[in-house]
């Protein structure tokens, strides 16, 4: 799923939890695993979690 960074943050990260096994949300650029969706400089660009490899969507957007 490609979202800005602001969007990311209001998803959860499957791996983040807090001490009583609650789901944390996505630390977006925060993250080693983020990825931008495209080369650029503005920081809230459109992203992804890299853990998942690279969406499917994007993929055929290139099409
Ligand atoms: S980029 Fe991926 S691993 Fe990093 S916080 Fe977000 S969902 Fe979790």
């Amino acid at each position: 799923m490609i979202a800005s960074p602001g969007e990311a943050k209001f998803k959860y990260c499957p791996f983040l939890m807090t001490h009583d096994d609650k789901m944390k949300f996505c630390q977006a650029t925060m993250c080693m695993m983020w990825r931008y969706a495209s080369p650029g400089t503005e920081e809230n660009r459109p992203g992804y979690c890299g853990l998942a490899g690279r969406p499917a969507d994007e993929e055929q957007e290139k099409r």
